[in-house]
């Protein structure tokens, strides 16, 4: 039997995709090796967000060189949005490589392999537009479907909207058959997945929130979840269908970036921290018991030590439950690798630290109000420590407790005795 290697390199969009690219492989009889020496094809599924991304990619590939040299019928293939954005420069670059696969252009991946194994020959496929997105693969207790890819914000310091083309939904038919089979197949959670779920529009009309009550109908699931959400596209009636929805989890990843309304114009995010705050207001005032997560980046170019103790200040009045924090990098390509007054990599690094600590504190105080509390865990298999297991509650917190009978996909009761600032520490009742 032929054997395959696969790494799949970024976000859950190319965890969804790498499964489903490990399931198209699977169908055609091979099996999957984690010595990459032992593969007949290797695939890495690549990131391009950051620049460290693709170095770490490009390190992947002299590797796989050597490889080669002892095994010279082995198909290299770079796929994902590394291989959109740099195209055949990586075939210039790296002449080992066999195929080169885009983001649309993944379901071709069989029959490129197999033209590949019949002649040797350099491929490259790269689409902007339309592509099938591979069959999710299902049989797991949680799966991600994706429901649209692309994006039209070109959000002034990223790189996703060059790469992966403007923004294209699925069909909801498409989407719920693949809810429908996953369920049947054992899965207890789905989480929807696109750049920006709140502008899914698909042909035949309706909205993210239309899809949410449909899936939220489909017989047996349990907890639906979705992300990203960008905030100018957050509607009252998408906050109605969190609100009232029997199996949507209460919690919202809602990337604020900034709380500066100079640092978020310069960004071309498209809404204010006044915006940002009202939609926290609302959310909280209707979702029962909601959590609420953002991303920030700290040292965006021109960024001021004021525009730093705004958004500190804003920290402390948003109070999400957690951040995820980044320094500002460059990336050519985009309008702000070129903005003037880059700020110092040390300044940087200090107000990130400034930021986190401000943050940390509020989880862990979030945190800290959950002690006592009994929470349902959807349980998610052994952490890394051993005789551990760990899950995570509706609200998206990871609970850590000790193993007894339970298996992934399990829901077990859990009391909160230990509250920590990434997580909750407790026993099962
Ligand atoms: S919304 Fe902005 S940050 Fe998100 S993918 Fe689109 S351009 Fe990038």
């Amino acid at each position: 039997m032929k054997k395959f290697f696969l790494l799949v390199y970024g976000c859950q969009m190319n965890v969804a995709e790498g499964e489903s690219i490990r399931k198209a492989l699977l169908s055609e009889n091979y099996c999957e090796t984690e010595d990459m020496t032992k593969a007949d094809v290797i695939i890495l599924h690549t990131c391009c967000v950051r620049e460290a991304a693709e170095e770490k990619v490009l390190g992947k590939i002299g590797e796989i060189k050597g490889i080669k040299r002892d095994n010279p019928h082995l198909i290299l293939g770079i796929t994902g949005c590394m291989a959109q954005k740099e195209n055949e420069k990586l075939f210039k670059r790296a002449p080992h490589i066999d195929f080169i696969l885009g983001t649309a252009n993944l379901s071709e991946i069989l029959s490129v392999i197999s033209s590949i194994e019949n002649e040797r020959k350099h491929i490259l496929k790269i689409d902007f537009e339309g592509g099938d997105i591979l069959p999710v693969a299902a049989g797991k207790f949680s799966v991600y479907i994706p429901i649209m890819t692309g994006c039209n914000n070109f959000c002034s310091y990223c790189i996703v909207p060059y790469v992966r083309g403007r923004e294209t939904s699925r069909s909801v038919e498409d989407i719920l058959s693949d809810v429908k089979n996953a369920v049947n197949a054992g899965a207890k959670e789905i989480t929807f997945l696109g750049q920006n779920v709140n502008s899914f529009a698909p042909e035949e009309g309706g909205d993210f929130a239309d899809l949410l009550a449909a899936a939220d109908k489909v017989e047996g699931i349990s907890r639906i979840r979705f992300m990203t959400s960008h905030p100018k596209d957050l509607s009252d009636k998408l906050i109605d269908a969190l609100a009232n929805g029997e199996h949507i989890a209460p919690h919202l990843h809602l990337p604020m970036q900034h709380a500066s309304n100079r640092i978020l114009k310069a960004m071309n995010r498209n809404y204010t921290k006044e915006h940002y705050l009202n939609l926290l207001d609302k959310l909280r005032k209707n979702v029962c018991h909601i959590s609420v997560t953002t991303d920030l980046i700290v040292g965006f170019p021109s960024e001021t030590e004021e525009d730093f103790e705004e958004l500190i200040g804003f920290v402390k009045i948003a109070r999400w439950d957690a951040a995820y924090t980044f320094i500002y990098s460059k990336r050519s390509g985009t309008p702000a690798a070129n903005m003037e007054n880059q700020v110092e990599e040390s300044v940087k690094h200090e107000r990130l630290n400034r930021l986190m600590e401000t943050q940390n504190k509020i989880s862990r105080e979030i945190n800290e109000s959950l002690k006592d509390n009994v929470e349902v865990v959807l349980v998610e298999g052994e952490s890394k420590t051993k005789g551990v297991y760990q899950g995570r509650t509706a609200a998206n917190k990871l609970v850590l407790f000790p193993h007894k009978d339970e298996k992934p996909g399990d829901s077990v009761k859990v009391l909160i005795k230990e509250p920590q600032t990434w997580l909750l520490k407790g026993e099962r009742v």
